[in-house]
């Protein structure tokens, strides 16, 4: 049995090297982006006016009430114009170029423009006033985005206007999710008595394509020579295997040995925790193919997903995760000496998260999961655990 920062390590350094894929800017969205983004020019790429208005020479500025005549319109879209007589202005539209020969933008707000003359209704001034000055915000061949970025809509917002309209993107492995188990039926099926319908592999696939991640699902039934041919076919033409259920000390829990069979070595199998501690992890010798073994209960293998899965797809994606935490809001009790994942309901209260348990029935009770928003971590080596104590929070919201 490891621990659960052992089994975390573990699985974390056996991270795959992802192909890339190019796909457009819209279909980058919650994708994660494979190649670095520099400007292609600088920006903004020209002092742009910021505020429809004048602009003038700040020299000629003398104090409020100073009339200038107005000499042309210097339109955005149009090329830069040039203050002729620097006694003059000129009228500017927000997202113009800066004319030539002046310095400063004097809004309308501030003016009184009556018969081709703007006065300034200001006593002062202040070079470089409602203009945004030329590679401001980044210059020309400057990164903008790094590998590992994911791409929200701020990050497509930038990728447009350095005219990115394909983008290189880290593609998923192919992956297989995989239900276990004869009391298992489809969903589509009307369960007889002693049949539950699996849930576990649409939970899993649900799970996974909140991050785009795509699979194709398979069942497995609960005997040995079944099982082998199955999950030899699975494993040539899939790099990553989720399987829930038959990982336990059951008499018809044969993944484990199979798995060995067919070449996958075991990392580890049994992980100090509740739920999940059924766990089992292995790859192949070459690390090429990654096989996670949950066990089947549905809250110890959404747990599994969110705690160890996510963070390593991640990680292939060369995302830089920030661990997130939340404050227990009651006292908890729990004496075994295994980490246990507490099912809480989050509340923000003045700038602070705040977990409240609620545990309902335990690893079988996923209607529970419908309430909860995460699993507050909380250590092995501590039995009673504090209200106002922080600790690690894995989030299955998105
Ligand atoms: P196992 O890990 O195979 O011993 O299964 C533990 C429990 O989880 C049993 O009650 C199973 O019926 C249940 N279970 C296993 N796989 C699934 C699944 N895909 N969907 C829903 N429940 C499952
Ligand atoms: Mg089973």
């Amino acid at each position: 049995m490891v621990s659960v920062a052992e089994a975390f390590q573990i699985v974390q350094a056996c991270s795959l090297n992802l192909q890339l894929e190019e796909v457009t800017v819209l279909q980058a969205i919650g994708r994660v982006l494979a190649e670095p983004i520099v400007a292609d020019r600088d920006f903004p790429p020209f002092s742009r006016v910021a505020m429809d208005g004048i602009a003038i020479d700040m020299d000629q500025f003398k104090g409020v009430g100073q009339e200038f005549k107005i000499e042309a319109i210097q339109a955005a879209g149009s090329h830069q114009l040039g203050l002729l007589n620097p006694m003059n202005c000129i009228e500017v539209m927000t997202g113009a170029m800066l004319p030539q020969g002046t310095n400063v933008v004097i809004r309308y707000e501030d003016l009184d423009v009556k018969n081709g003359t703007a006065k300034i209704l200001l006593d002062k001034i202040e070079r470089g006033m409602n203009v945004h000055p030329r590679a401001q915000d980044a210059k020309k061949d400057e990164v903008l985005l790094t590998i590992g970025q994911k791409i929200s809509a701020a990050e497509v917002a930038l990728l447009a206007s350095v005219g990115k309209s394909n983008v290189k993107v880290f593609s998923f492995p192919r992956t297989a999710v995989i239900s276990s188990g004869d009391e298992l039926v489809d969903i589509t099926v009307t369960p007889e008595p002693h049949q539950i319908r699996r849930s576990n592999t649409y939970a899993l696939q649900a799970a996974m394509k909140e991050l785009h991640w795509e699979s194709e699902s398979f069942h497995l039934v609960d005997r040995k020579e079944e099982i082998m041919p199955s999950l030899r076919k699975i494993l040539n033409e899939h790099d990553v295997l989720i399987l829930s259920g038959g990982v336990s000390k059951g008499k018809f829990d044969f993944i484990p040995e199979v798995l060995e069979e067919l070449g996958v070595q075991k990392r580890f199998h049994q992980v100090n925790q509740r739920p999940g501690k059924p766990f089992w992890f292995g790859t192949t010798q070459d690390n090429k193919k990654i096989v996670f073994a949950l066990p089947g209960n549905p809250v110890s293998t959404f747990l599994c997903f969110y705690k160890y899965i996510k963070p390593w797809i991640m990680t292939c994606c060369r995302v830089d995760s920030k661990p997130h935490s939340a404050i227990l809001a009651m006292d908890v009790n729990f004496s075994p000496s295994l980490t246990y994942f507490l099912q809480v309901r989050t509340e923000s209260q003045n700038g602070k998260l705040m977990a409240y348990s609620h545990v309902g029935g335990g690893s079988g009770d996923f209607a529970n999961l419908k309430s909860v928003d995460g699993f507050l971590e909380l250590p092995s080596e501590k039995s009673t655990f504090k209200a106002g104590e922080s600790y690690p929070f894995i989030s299955f919201r998105v």
